[in-house]
């Protein structure tokens, strides 16, 4: 049977959709928000090579424009670091709800079909496999593969048998939850010196806040996350902080404020089984320093299509699956599992030791430039080293990062290794050594 049945329809199942369908498959994807309510009423970044490295054409152009540099204010908030990037090498940023009508027509010109507003309401499966949903209406829906793109709760995920062997909800600790709201700018107020202001372990609670001037200089958008939870009480007393801060902040809320939930934690050890496959938030893409998603989950689908067009075997066993996971993991999953090592070391530490690293240089404009863009581990080793080094007045934070430096070093070897091919046991003996470094 060639039919796919995709869960969710924002890019990453629009994108995996339209890479399955131009390989032939006949592709349904269930959507149950309507069509205007799926993606966010903003901008998010997104490096422009991911287009290529997809094979999708680049975006149009009103679609997108070009992220700004960001200015980092470590907890104490005695200094901003302004991080000024090449406007050529700067990310772009989506325009979300465009982008999306624009992956739709993709999808839909390539053959599959998005039906918008209709809930998947469970998984069909017998004998061990997914074969199927069941609608919310009731109708029965056959399928050789379900893809689950349900993002970071999915339901269908987090109702899985536990023969699937997947792991089912997520630790609301391996999430950053936030609050992102456009405020009115108030008329006369200056243009900020820097537009693009990021405070790390803001007030010192574990998260960051940001203001930026929105693209049409008309507001200020305001991200307030915490990890795991964020209280009214926490928000309240964060905003007015900023506030304080950043004049363009107004009483007036233009668009957003919804509470939102990002997964910041190292990739699900297991993304498929047969007949199944997770991708984008669903398995926990994001970059987990970061929280961003859309280039790893669409690259993810890319992957998979290219699995199951080109399959050694029955493409929709997870013998074959298995593969998608194997190249995911080795090309990007392995570099986000140790950023969250690095994540959680960031959390973990002593607020002073941010202040240090951001407030002398030591933590410098390329190590910066590279976190904000997401590549923190182009960064070679030994240049990571050297960069530390540089901080040898402070041996016992020296001695602190060159030991998370090999933990990362050794994390980065694991993950991207799993066993050749699909093997129950050698992949049990996989999690657990992939999985160590986070228990
Ligand atoms: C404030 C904020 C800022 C962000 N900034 C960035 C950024 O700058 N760059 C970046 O790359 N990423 C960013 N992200 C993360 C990015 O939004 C996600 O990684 C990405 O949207 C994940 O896409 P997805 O398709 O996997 O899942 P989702 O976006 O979660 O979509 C899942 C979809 O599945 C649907 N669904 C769920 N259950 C069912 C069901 N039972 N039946 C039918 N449909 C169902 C949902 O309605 C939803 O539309 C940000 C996120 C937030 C909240």
């Amino acid at each position: 049977m060639k039919n796919i049945v995709v869960i969710g329809a924002n890019q990453c199942g629009l994108a995996f959709a339209k890479f399955a369908a131009d390989a032939g498959f006949d592709v349904n994807v269930y959507e149950a928000k309507q069509r205007d309510e799926v993606a966010y009423n903003w901008t998010d970044d997104m490096m422009e090579e991911t287009f290529p490295q997809v094979g999708l054409p680049l975006p149009p152009e009103e679609i997108h424009t070009r992220k700004r540099s960001w200015t980092f204010i470590p907890p104490s908030q005695s200094v901003k670091v302004f991080v000024p990037v090449p406007e050529e090498e700067l990310d772009f940023a989506m325009y979300r709800r465009p982008f999306n009508a624009w992956l739709e027509e993709l999808a839909t010109k390539a053959g599959a079909k998005v039906h918008f507003g209709t809930k998947v309401d469970r998984m069909l499966i017998e004998g061990g496999k997914a074969v199927g949903v069941m609608l919310a209406d009731g109708t029965k829906v056959d399928a050789g593969l379900v893809v689950d793109c349900g993002g970071v709760n999915s339901p269908i995920r987090n109702s899985l048998p536990d023969d699937f062997g997947i792991e089912q909800r997520i630790d609301p600790n391996d999430t950053f939850v936030v609050r992102r709201t456009f405020f009115r700018r108030p008329e006369g107020t200056k243009r900020p010196e820097f537009t693009n202001c990021a405070y790390l372990k803001h007030l010192g609670e574990n998260g960051i806040s940001w203001c930026l001037l929105s693209y049409d200089e008309q507001a200020a958008d305001v991200l307030i996350g915490r990890l795991g939870k964020l209280t009214d009480a926490r928000y309240t007393n964060a905003l007015a902080d900023l506030r304080r801060d950043n004049p363009i902040i107004g009483k007036e809320i233009v668009t957003g404020g919804e509470l939102l939930q990002i997964p910041v934690r190292h990739p699900i050890a297991t993304m498929v089984s047969n007949g199944y496959a997770l991708v984008g938030d669903s398995a926990y893409m994001t970059i987990p320093m970061l929280g961003s998603g859309m280039a790893a989950g669409m690259r993810a689908g890319r992957m998979l299509a290219d699995v199951i067009a080109e399959p050694i075997g029955d493409p929709f066993s997870v013998e074959n699956l298995y593969r998608y996971q194997k190249q995911y993991m080795k090309e990007i999953g392995a570099e986000h599992s140790a950023i969250n090592m690095m994540k959680n070391w960031l959390l973990k530490t002593d607020d002073r030791n941010v202040d240090f690293l951001i407030g002398k240089g030591i933590v410098n404009k390329k190590m910066l430039v590279e976190a904000s863009a997401g590549h923190m581990l182009r960064m070679t080793f030994p240049e990571l080293v050297s960069t530390a080094l540089r901080g040898i007045k402070r041996l016992d934070l020296l001695l602190e990062l060159a030991a998370l430096m090999g933990k990362m070093e050794k994390q980065l070897d694991i993950a991207a290794n799993m066993p050749e091919q699909y093997d129950k046991e050698a992949l049990k003996v996989w999690r657990q050594n992939y999985e160590k470094a986070f228990q």
